[in-house]
């Protein structure tokens, strides 16, 4: 399997090139050169398999040659067993046809340790087999640090500085975070904001001695080994509710579009798939180019569900990529005129032709509530405000009365629980396995925002440190 660039001029790149490059050298993400195909007969052979032998079929024509078949299977192994569902992704009903695929049964109860778990356990691999080790250093506003660090903790050939802003995140996102005690997670509480936290990791990345010397890295959101990893709930999903035999839509509440494109890749590599819904909260950006045709950048509000707070969506370049008939340059120019301009609009072609899969719905943090407070009247069921977004856009969306429709539950309600609480008047509890989160040890950092004390900090704990 060869990988190409989205703007055209990056080298082709196979399945390991990709994962240890991320962003491509000229700016854009790498796309598999072609899909491969699932048929219906082997679809339908996957029903009633497990969530782990699913993804070994659905990954093993994404990796090549990259790695052998029974490595391959103890790394998925590994990732899943880290899940507390025998599901890994349960589907559970809420309506006659209307489901809820959950995805936050992982270590930090979000979809990120989907893909994350397996991301972090493969970069090991690739990086040992070669003899290299790397420093991966990301900043966090609370919502992804934790995903990382549980992904990378205990490999032996990653180190890991988050970098958190002191006392701005919640005490349930910090102490995901600082009670990590493995020796090579390293925690900063840096003393500033999220945006100094930012422009640190920016600027240890332009320090060209710096980053050589740590070999630094990131476990980036637009890596195509996360994409690859989110396809296969798509494809468990589909099959459990009878696939290819049967009409299925999804409604994703989305943020940087990675989600929602994995569907968008499930599908191109056979899974029948009739509408792909995105939700928007009020940063509505996505809703209004598919109502549209224009991508148009307007400022950033917090909302309810903060991992959906984006400006830009940086994984729909690669469906831009498809909807201007894979030309690498145009994509480019387009991307460089977005941003000068803050915007870019596609022909009516284009919006066409994306309209025949996507369709939008925009919820704002009132109807957030009220989707959170009618399902749990409805079901039971206690939806995170994330979910609830894409549980809204799923029934604001009108399709065939046969088509069955699987909402995304992207975060435990207990990440989230003072939007739950303020909904439902219920404060919803952590599951057993952070119940004592509150008792366990933390270890943690506390620097000043200063480049110079930060990077002595991690070359100290690495022990790469400048030749004097
Ligand atoms: C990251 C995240 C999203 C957005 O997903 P994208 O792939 O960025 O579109 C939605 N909900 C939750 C809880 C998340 O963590």
């Amino acid at each position: 399997m060869k990988y190409v660039s989205t703007r055209g001029s990056a080298p082709v790149l196979d399945f390991e090139g990709v994962l240890l490059a991320g962003l491509a050298e000229d700016g854009g993400l790498y796309v598999p050169q072609e899909w491969p195909a699932f048929s219906a007969a082997e679809l339908r052979a996957m029903r009633g398999l497990s969530y782990v032998e699913i993804a070994e079929r659905v990954m093993r024509p994404f990796l090549g040659s990259a790695i052998s078949d029974a490595d391959f299977a103890r790394i998925v192994r590994d990732s899943y067993e880290t899940f507390d569902h025998r599901a890994v992704t349960p589907l559970k009903q809420l309506d006659s046809n209307f489901w809820l695929l959950e995805l936050f049964h992982g270590p930090t109860l979000a979809f990120k340790d989907v893909a994350l778990q397996l991301l972090g356990r493969l970069f090991d691999h690739v990086l040992t087999r070669r003899g290299e080790r790397v420093t991966i250093v990301g900043a966090t506003s609370g919502d992804t640090g934790s995903a990382a660090i549980e992904a990378c903790r205990d490999r032996a050939a990653i180190d890991i500085f988050i970098l958190h802003p002191k006392g701005r995140t919640s005490e349930v996102q910090r102490r995901q975070m600082t009670s990590v005690l493995s020796s090579n997670v390293h925690n900063i509480a840096l003393e500033g904001t999220f945006d100094d936290c930012q422009d640190q990791v920016k600027a240890m990345f332009n320090d060209p001695a710096f980053r050589a010397r740590q070999n630094l890295s990131a476990v980036n959101s637009i890596n195509w080994a996360r994409i690859m990893a989110q396809i296969i709930y798509y494809i468990a999903a589909g099959v459990a509710l009878g696939a290819p035999d049967r009409r299925i839509a999804f409604s994703v509440p989305t943020g940087n579009f990675g989600n929602v494109y994995a569907a968008y890749a499930a599908k191109q590599t056979g899974l029948p798939v009739e509408k792909l819904i995105v939700g928007s909260n009020r940063n509505d950006i996505l809703t209004r180019f598919f109502r549209s045709g224009e991508m148009k950048i307007e400022g950033v509000e917090p909302s309810l569900s903060p991992s959906m707070d984006i400006q830009v969506s940086s994984n729909f370049e690669r469906l831009l990529f498809d909807l201007l008939d894979r030309d690498g340059a145009l994509v480019a120019d387009t991307m460089k005129g977005f941003r000068a301009a803050g915007s870019f609009k596609v022909g009516d072609n284009q919006l066409g032709r994306a309209s025949a899969l996507f369709a939008a719905h925009r919820i704002d943090d009132t109807e957030t509530k009220a989707v959170i407070r009618a399902v749990h009247g409805e079901t039971g069921e206690i939806l995170d405000p994330h979910t609830a977004v894409g549980v809204g856009a799923g029934r604001a969306i009108s399709l065939d009365p046969d088509i069955a429709v699987v909402a995304l539950a992207c975060a435990h309600p207990a990440k989230f629980p003072d939007a739950v609480e303020a909904a439902t008047g219920i404060r919803p509890a952590l599951p057993p396995r952070l119940a004592d989160l509150f008792e366990r040890e933390e270890r943690v950092a506390v620097l000043p925002n200063d480049l110079a004390t930060v990077q002595d900090y991690i070359s100290e704990k690495t022990g790469r440190k400048e030749a004097v």
